[in-house]
């Protein structure tokens, strides 16, 4: 009997506020441990919790872009557990009534792009961080910083709609993406803004009932996701052929061993004991609040990349690859615009991408050194021929070492691009005297060797010649006729 995977994902998105969910106390990462904590945050008796106005409009715009129910009339609630890096021993979070209900988010497979829908966003307050065991002389101990604890997190989870890993990976990858295009998160998944937990169950292919579940936690990588969720398939399947029944259990993934251990066996809600946060008020999103929200945001990376293709004539992997940032198409658009989409794209994609990340620049660094209007006058130089293929990747350094445009940059350099028959005429004539072979062989029909031609000139002129110009001389002195075909 095939079995088919059921996968669902809990995504926790820490918000970048500058102050933490609760109180006041600055949310920012790598300070010194416990400096950034007040009674609030620490849970000291009579400290009264406020909700940050900022959380809330990022859970509100990440609702609206992903089409979610934005509820007028949303509860906080206590989630009550013993954590020891959560000093008040419950969490605030939301439970029967979260803020966003429904919607989804469209990824791109390979296959076409897709929705996988959404149950719901919340807003919660992170937990503290422990780290345990070190060594402290002869004692092992384990020491825990308060600075995250209170930090704005949602929680988005998804429909068990994933039915292989590679889905997942892809997911978090859009998720990644539209979080940082709608300035909500870095969403660094290394740095524990963008953190996974997968939920795994197996049923015979085509049944539509749900079997046991395990909670896979602690993927901090998207690959990490895609591996230990291949790694929880494969421990189901193998126990399901050796006839052993899945317990429902939160597992941990050890991904420098590629290994799975079973934290602890899964809890139920009802073992939190929720109840409405007696502290804080309904929190209410009027109508103007969200239509105002709504209104702001930006058009959205599925949207924009639609239109790349459409608008710039661009296929659909460069409309991918230009849309993972905002700022990287917006450079785009401000290059294409009366210029040829796909040109523009290939040096994009290509020079700009790599030269950035092997100067560590970030595209705004990028877009102040070549605004574009300079690569615009750039790309429409190639697009005429006017600087031969060779040449143009050097006067494209030179534009993000140097100022001026391209003339002044090839004058600088003391390069004379011989686009013009008197200059080319000379070095091609010396060329058909050299090679009398290769000659010979183009006027018995064997075509190809004019590139080889062509390769020669180019050499003898360092590449400065224009390869259009010199294959026209070649064909003209080679006499003319087409070789017989
Ligand atoms: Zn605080």
């Amino acid at each position: 009997m095939a079995l088919e995977a059921v996968i669902g994902l809990e995504c926790h998105i820490q918000v970048a506020t500058r102050t933490k969910m609760f109180c006041g106390c600055p949310a920012e990462f790598g300070a010194a441990p416990n400096s950034n904590v007040c009674p609030v945050c620490l849970g000291l008796p009579g400290a009264l919790p406020v909700a940050n106005r900022a959380a809330v409009d990022a859970a509100l715009r990440l609702g609206l872009a992903l089409g979610c129910e934005i509820r007028e009339e949303s509860v906080f609630a206590r989630k009550n557990y013993f954590y020891p890096d959560m000093p008040k021993n419950y969490q605030i979070t939301q439970y029967d009534r979260p803020m966003c209900e429904g919607g989804a988010l469209p990824v791109a497979l390979a296959a076409g792009s897709r929705g996988f829908p959404l149950i719901r966003i919340h807003v919660e307050e992170d937990t503290g961080k422990s780290f345990h065991p070190e060594r402290h002389g002869d004692r092992r101990i384990s020491r825990v910083d308060f600075n995250r604890a209170g930090v704005p997190l949602l929680e988005l989870v998804t429909q068990p709609a994933f039915r292989d890993p590679a889905e997942c990976a892809a997911f978090l990858t859009a998720l990644r993406r539209l979080v940082r295009w709608l300035g909500i998160s870095d969403g660094e998944m290394e740095k524990g803004h963008l953190r996974c937990d997968a939920n795994v169950s197996l049923r015979p292919a085509g049944q539509s009932e749900l079997g046991t579940k395990t909670e896979i936690k602690n993927l901090n990588s998207i690959r990490g996701v895609e591996r230990g969720v291949t790694a929880e398939i494969a421990r189901q399947n193998l126990a399901r052929l050796s006839g052993e029944r899945i317990e429902q259990a939160t597992l941990l993934y050890d991904a420098d061993h590629d290994r799975l251990a079973v934290m602890r066996s899964k809890e139920h809600a009802h073992d939190y004991r929720y109840f409405p946060e007696p502290d804080l008020p309904r929190l209410r999103v009027e109508a103007a609040w969200r239509d105002e929200a709504r209104a702001a945001l930006p058009e959205l990376p599925w949207t924009r990349a639609a239109r790349l293709e459409r608008e710039y004539a661009v296929p659909a992997y460069d409309a991918q690859v230009l849309g993972e940032r905002r700022e990287l198409c917006d450079y785009f658009e401000d290059c294409a615009r009366g210029a040829d989409g796909k040109l523009a794209s290939n040096w994009i994609m290509t020079e700009v991408l790599r030269m950035t990340n092997e100067r560590g620049w970030s595209i705004d660094d990028w877009a102040r050194r070549v605004p574009p209007d300079r690569l615009r006058e750039f790309l429409a130089r190639v697009s005429a021929r006017d600087i031969p293929g060779p040449l143009a990747k050097q006067v494209f350094t030179w534009l993000a070492d140097e100022e001026g445009g391209v003339a002044e940059l090839l004058d600088r350099h003391r390069v004379r691009v011989q686009a013009s028959r008197d200059d080319l005429l000379p070095l091609v004539r010396e060329v058909l005297n050299q090679n009398p072979g290769p000659v010979a062989q183009y006027r018995g029909g064997k075509i190809a060797t004019l590139g080889f031609l062509v390769g020669q000139v180019m050499k003898k002129s360092a590449g400065q010649a224009v390869p259009q110009v010199v294959q026209d001389l070649l064909k003209a002195e080679l006499g003319g006729q087409r070789p017989p075909s």
